[in-house]
């Protein structure tokens, strides 16, 4: 952390109701993602949202700054922030978005782990995650949904269409990790998740994410062979080092279903704890010697990854879940680590060529009604769209809101559109108890590239290239969206990515209409033309049906 982080007095939580602090419910709903970030923050008091060093702000000082800004700010006017720093309120116009973003970026040749981490220390960048900095966190129920498609894809293309009975292996319980337990539940699977800090399993359980925590492997065995038996969906964990239980189980020739894993492996200094070593013995070790941290994370990984490796050859099916697992392995000599498929391109791209992806609102007044108010919105103008109203029927029996009450749901082109401005009209007729903000992760259409992740194994060779986030980027800006961000780097993603994220409030007005109506449909539009400009046929299609391109 920074020298200027200070620990924070009273904890923050996100405002609730309709009376404004600002001068426009705009600000106000940015104000209130920003606060919402902490609140479900892992790690509020070093303004820590999650993957472990992803944060809301630069510092106390910019945070405060942040809200100041926010609070005395006019429309027209656009705020400045770099990498979590507010910089400036400039005079724009009406339309203009109220907050332009440039987060975590560094030129290509210099965007190595070392050089980002020195300038981190040196109080002058952060890394933002994909929703850390730009204020889009709404805790483990964001990225839920895309857990739970990616397992049921797995089950359509392995397993028949069920994963009953099936067991899925897998590792993590942080921010984002910790839906998995939930997703795999849902997904009709039996899934055991190990995780080294019993603390954030407990969390979990809390917040009712997991049922179950074993005291031992073998307990967490009999647990997952009597699920099996019965053949009932069942979420367990364990507290374990992955690169231990993972091999252990190889060698007891245990040969799971399905393996992942979500630990926070993209960072070998904040993120991966090595085997052998506790939390606090590795928080010690990242101060005293954090060389010595990494190269102990980079030889565990591959530890873990080899025995992933092994599950395959055995029959499991495994795949990298976004962590940046494999290249972390390559990099310690795991020469086969590619050889593990990566999620995006081996099961959600079908998905993101016609502009379906993980779209998200937030109630800004705390009202859950609201939730379920638009999730009924949903079922009654999407009938016919089985993996949208399938997903709000089970996330409306099953996931306690975290925070500010949202929901994620997986929409596509024309849809999110269409969804916003009926919700804007709710707004604005008092069917909603105040205004609603939309966003999306940066792992979306055009607006992410990221050669090991979001954008591996293009179909035109074209994993690398990084216009198509910066292009997103100026067009949300054009299309008049509220929030804007660039993110790039951190940590073991230094270099690896760069994405865009954009964040647009109905408050029944005109203008929000048309502030939606332009910048969802542009979103969501250039995602297709860049899956339909590297020769993917979905995207083509979609494009063609839509009148989207050239
Ligand atoms: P986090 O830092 O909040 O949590 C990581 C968890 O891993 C922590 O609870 C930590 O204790 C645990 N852990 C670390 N080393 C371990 C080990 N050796 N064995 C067992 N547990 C260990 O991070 P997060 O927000 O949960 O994100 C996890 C990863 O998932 C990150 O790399 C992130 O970039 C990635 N991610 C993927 C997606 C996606 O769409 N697939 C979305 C968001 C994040």
């Amino acid at each position: 952390m920074t020298a200027q982080t200070k620990p924070l007095q009273t904890r923050i939580s996100a405002g609730r109701g309709t009376e404004l602090r600002c001068r426009g419910w705009r600000q106000e709903a940015l104000l209130r993602l920003l606060e919402n970030n902490l609140e479900n923050a892992e790690r509020q008091e070093d303004l820590v949202v999650y993957a472990s060093f992803a944060k809301a702000a630069r510092d106390w000082d910019a945070y405060h700054k942040i809200v100041h800004a926010l609070k005395n700010m006019d429309e027209g006017q656009t705020l400045i922030v770099q990498s979590g720093k507010p910089i400036g309120i400039f005079q724009t116009h009406k339309m203009a978005p109220l907050v332009l973003m440039a987060c975590g970026n560094i030129v290509g040749r210099w965007a190595t782990p070392e050089n980002f981490y020195d300038l981190q220390e040196k109080g002058l960048m952060i890394w933002g995650g994909l929703t850390a900095a730009d204020w889009q966190y709404i805790g483990s129920q964001g990225v839920i949904q895309g857990t739970y498609e990616i397992l049921s894809q797995v089950a359509r293309e392995h397993f028949g269409g069920s994963l009953k009975g099936k067991f899925v292996l897998t590792a993590g319980m942080g921010g984002m990790g910790g839906a998995q337990p939930l997703a795999g539940k849902l997904a009709g699977a039996v899934i055991l998740v190990v995780e080294v800090d019993r603390s954030r399993i407990e969390k979990r359980v809390a917040a009712g994410y997991c049922e179950l925590i074993a005291d031992s492997l073998d307990q967490a065995l009999t647990l997952v062979k009597e699920a099996q038996d019965k053949g009932i969906a069942r979420s367990i964990s364990m507290v374990g080092n992955a690169a231990e239980i993972y091999p252990e189980l190889v060698k007891r020739s245990i040969t799971p279903d399905v393996v992942t894993d979500q630990t926070s492996a993209h960072d070998t200094l904040f993120g991966y704890i090595p085997a052998g070593m506790g939390i606090d013995e590795t928080n010690a070790l990242r101060k005293s010697n954090p060389t010595e941290v990494r190269k102990l994370a980079l030889a565990s990984i591959a530890i873990e990854v080899e025995a992933m490796l092994a599950f395959k050859r055995n029959g499991s099916i495994v795949f990298d879940n976004g962590n940046n697992i494999r290249s972390q392995a390559a990099e310690a000599g795991v020469t086969d680590a590619f050889d593990i498929d990566i999620f995006t391109a081996r099961y959600l791209r079908p998905l993101f060529c016609k502009g379906i992806g993980p779209f998200r609102w937030i109630a800004l007044t705390g009202n859950p009604e609201d939730i379920h108010v638009i999730d009924q919105l949903v079922l009654d103008h999407f009938p016919d769209n089985d993996l949208a109203t399938n997903w709000i029927k089970l996330a409306r029996e099953h996931i306690k809101f975290e925070a500010l009450p949202a929901r994620i749901c997986w929409l596509g082109h024309g849809e999110r559109t269409k969804l916003a401005l009926l919700v804007n009209d709710a707004v604005r007729d008092g069917k909603l108890s105040g205004p609603i903000a939309f966003t999306r992760d940066h792992l979306d259409g055009a607006a992410m590239t990221h050669p090991r992740i979001g954008t591996e194994g293009m179909l035109d060779g074209s994993d690398a290239i990084s216009d198509w986030p910066l292009l997103n980027a100026l067009l949300n800006t054009a299309s008049a969206a509220d929030l804007v961000a660039i993110h790039s780097g951190g940590g073991g993603y230094s270099g690896y990515m760069t994405s865009a994220g954009a964040t647009i409030t109905a408050d029944g007005s005109e203008e929000a209409a048309q502030r939606l109506s332009t910048a969802l449909t542009a979103d969501t539009g250039i995602g297709v033309l860049r899956f339909a400009d590297a020769g993917y046929s979905e995207a083509q299609e979609t494009a063609k049906d839509h009148k989207l391109g050239l």
